[in-house]
């Protein structure tokens, strides 16, 4: 049976997920909006710099105006400060980011000016005209679009919006997700564990990574492998835009989840070109999307990072979902070809990715050693020093 192609299944999941967008908004307060994503586009109310000010300590003219001689300061302007028009044939003592007054448009700053006994200025260097003056608009203009709809918002694009007076910003609302964690081995930490038990690694990773993402994560907690368990499960999740279940994919399992689907909804089971992360279930349970990502914790992370995440965000309208990547020479030689594409958890190191030694895809360990993973394509081979892409873990967590 062929493989999935890794971005055939983002482009299926991208279909998907503009099929089902969350588009209800809310209003909220700077303060509440970092990694949201903005709903509509961001406008300017205003220019800014609002009025063209100075980018230095130091004393403005009119350059037309002056001779040669030195001239008289003939106000002080700090910033905060409104000023009166400058006096024809006189300078101003003015300070960085205070406005400029009408008629003066150029700066000098104040190492470079001689101050005479009897108060005047004198300028010892070349004069520009604009030199040192921030001009009215040269950020931004009243009426430009300065954020597009489906920006996801950080400290950056929140400082920028205060720059522009947006005290509340329209956002779509939390995508709810639910995650479940599926497998009768599993305990939770805090717990004992029993004969034959793990503790559930999966259910801390992905309810951390989906808050950092903006979403409201409904946690179901263990679901153990049994059927009737699995449909009570479900029925309570009618709320969630997203059933997100990790285990029970693998084929020849007692597949309760996927037996669930098939009564009351509808389960694809995708087997993906990708290394950790063969299987994957994509269908809805009673109209609500499911995505079934495989137990291994690896597998779980690879899956989510590079599939579930980007659906999730085109769901909120992002239109850009992937990764900043990089290429990067290989620290290591790949001498067999696989069928998969792998995502080989590594490290920059001199400039180089370096593998983790046990790239087994239930050891969570090598992501958490990991600056990211590389990824080597399926039918290639590679030797120390080919270019491989880098996805650095910080901007798929991000
Ligand atoms: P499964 O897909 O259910 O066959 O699980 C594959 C492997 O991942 C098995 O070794 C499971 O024990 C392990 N696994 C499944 N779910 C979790 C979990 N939530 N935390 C840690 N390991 C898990
Ligand atoms: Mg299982």
């Amino acid at each position: 049976m062929s493989l999935l192609p890794v971005e055939a299944a983002l482009e299926r999941l991208l279909q998907l997920a503009e099929q089902a967008p969350i588009r209800e908004l809310e209003l909220l307060p700077l303060a509440a909006a970092d990694g949201r994503v903005l709903a509509t586009e961001l406008v300017a109310g205003l220019d800014l710099p609002p009025w063209p000010n100075s980018a230095m300590d130091g004393y403005a003219l009119n350059l037309a105006d002056w001779t040669g001689e030195p001239l008289p300061v003939s106000q002080r302007i700090l910033a905060g400060q409104a000023p009166a028009p400058l006096r024809a044939g006189s300078c101003a003592r003015i300070f960085t980011g205070a406005p400029l007054p009408a008629g003066a448009d150029t700066v000098e700053m104040q190492e470079n000016v001689e101050l005479l006994t009897d108060g005047r200025v004198r300028f010892n260097e070349p004069l520009r005209a604009g030199q040192n003056v921030r001009p009215q608009g040269q950020e931004t203009r009243m009426g430009e679009v300065v954020l597009p709809a489906g920006t996801r918002l950080g400290p950056v694009q929140l400082g920028l919006a205060a720059s522009l007076g947006c005290a509340l910003l329209p956002l779509r609302r939390r995508p709810r997700v639910a995650v479940l964690s599926t497998g009768d081995e599993l305990v939770e930490p805090g717990q004992a564990l029993g004969a034959g038990q793990i503790f559930n690694s999966n259910r801390s990773l992905l309810c951390a990574w989906l808050q950092r993402l903006g979403c409201e994560v409904l946690d179901a907690g263990i679901l153990a492998d049994d059927p009737q368990r699995t449909r009570e499960a479900l029925a309570g999740l009618g709320q969630a835009d997203l059933i997100l279940s990790t285990g029970g994919v693998s084929v020849g399992e007692a597949d309760c989840l996927g037996q669930v689907l098939r009564e009351e909804g509808e389960l694809a089971l995708w087997k993906l070109a990708i290394k950790p992360g063969k299987p994957l279930t994509c269908g809805h349970y009673r109209g609500v999307p499911v995505l079934g990502l495989p137990g291994n914790p690896a597998s779980t992370l690879v899956t989510f990072g590079l599939l579930a995440r980007p659906y999730l965000l085109r769901r909120l309208g992002v239109a850009d979902v992937a990764p900043l990547s990089v290429e990067v020479p290989a620290g290591f030689a790949w001498p067999r070809a696989g069928q998969r594409r792998e995502y080989l958890r590594a490290r920059l190191e001199n400039g180089r990715a370096e593998l983790y030694p046990n790239q087994s895809s239930g050891v969570l360990r090598s992501a958490a050693w990991a600056d990211g993973l590389v990824e080597v394509l399926e039918g290639r081979t590679y030797a120390p020093g080919d270019a491989l892409r880098f996805i650095p873990l910080s901007e798929l967590l991000a």
